[in-house]
């Protein structure tokens, strides 16, 4: 149980962004980014509006790191990020990936990865991309993806259409295996460093560290574990880590603090990762995470939380090809 004292994080009004550059890249992005998957409705319904709202407020509040894919609710989330970031463009830095176009859809070819970013760059209203990544690696063949899928995101690259390129996935091992075997500029990984679980930081920070490969570490909030209102349906965890997660996240509401919070903060504390990826859809949560860039937390809270969650830790499920996973 979280003792009694457990007293309300301090908020100063100091939320000034920061920013660190991702690895030997130039981009130098503010260390919260903003997770665009929830502008394609992928976690519920979003008011459009709102999430206008939410990308003009984040542009202006020095969020400048955007993240986005195809996948995300079948093309709708770079539409709506597309429009939202009409005129502000030169302000912000612009992510987005190619391979992965549906819940089953994956084609790592040259020809789609060419002719998925040209589709990208129609939706999102721009001629380039500061980073195009081969989007969840682990549903592919590793070779193709080493032979094929890189040399070809380096093709559009050397053709300005892409500033850098790097991969994403969630198993660990499958990310290293392809940035040994060929150069990549980023590596983004998601769920794998949180409150829940730090595997990342056995597997794979040290070696993109070595390498100096720009690290983005996404989902702080385990894609909505993390919350109050839980996860949605399609969530891959174990009942066990969503049930401890609403326990922890309902302690700490009703001793006045939000899980989420301390769950991003905790991630932002990294001391590689250069910027931490939430999904955001609305100015409020927007307006919530930034205050989590100087929230004060008592060591010993923080490890009072990570008790309750410590039956799980280092929980993870399976995801991709038998061959690429962990
Ligand atoms: P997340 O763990 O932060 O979870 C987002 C969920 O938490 C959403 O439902 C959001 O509404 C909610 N939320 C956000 N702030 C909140 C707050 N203060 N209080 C309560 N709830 C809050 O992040 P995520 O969306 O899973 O991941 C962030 C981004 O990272 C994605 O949008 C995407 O851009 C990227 N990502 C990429 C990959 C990949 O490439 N394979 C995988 C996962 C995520």
């Amino acid at each position: 149980m979280l003792s009694a004292s457990f007293a309300f994080p301090r908020v100063n009004n100091q939320d000034q962004m920061k920013y660190r550059t991702l690895g030997r890249t130039s981009l130098n992005v503010s260390v919260l980014g903003f997770g665009a998957s929830p502008l394609g409705d992928v976690f519920g319904i979003t008011d459009p509006k709102e999430g206008e709202r939410a990308v003009q407020l984040a542009v202006d509040r020095g969020i400048n790191f955007f993240d986005v894919s195809p996948y995300y609710g079948l093309t709708l989330a770079e539409e709506r990020l597309g429009c939202a970031l009409r005129g502000k463009r030169q302000k912000i830095l612009l992510a987005t990936k190619c391979g992965r176009y549906g819940v089953e859809e994956f084609d790592f070819s040259r020809n789609r990865v060419r002719e998925g970013l040209e589709e990208s760059l129609r939706r999102l209203k721009t001629d380039y991309v500061d980073l195009l990544q081969a989007h969840d690696v682990e549903f592919g063949d590793v070779n193709q993806i080493i032979g094929e899928t890189i040399p070809e995101m380096r093709r559009l690259q050397q053709e300005g259409k892409a500033r850098f390129i790097g991969i994403t996935g969630y198993p660990l091992n499958v990310l290293r295996r392809i940035a040994e075997a060929v150069e990549v500029d980023t590596i983004l990984s998601y769920c794998r460093y949180n409150l829940v679980t730090t595997d990342m930081d056995a597997v794979l920070t040290p070696f993109a560290r070595e390498r100096q490969i720009g690290m983005m570490n996404a989902s702080p909030m385990m894609m909505g574990i993390l919350t109050v209102q839980g996860p949605a349906a399609w969530h891959p965890a174990p009942p066990q880590v969503r049930e401890l997660a609403l326990k922890a996240a309902i302690l700490c509401n009703r001793c006045g603090v939000s899980l989420s919070l301390i769950a991003l903060h905790f991630c932002l504390r990294h001391a590689y990762v250069s910027s931490t990826l939430t999904g955001m859809s609305t100015a409020e949560e927007v307006e919530k995470n930034l205050s989590a860039l100087c929230l004060q937390i008592d060591e010993s809270q923080l490890e009072e939380i990570r008790a309750i969650l410590a039956p799980v830790f280092n929980t993870v499920w399976p995801s991709g090809r038998p061959e690429n996973r962990d």
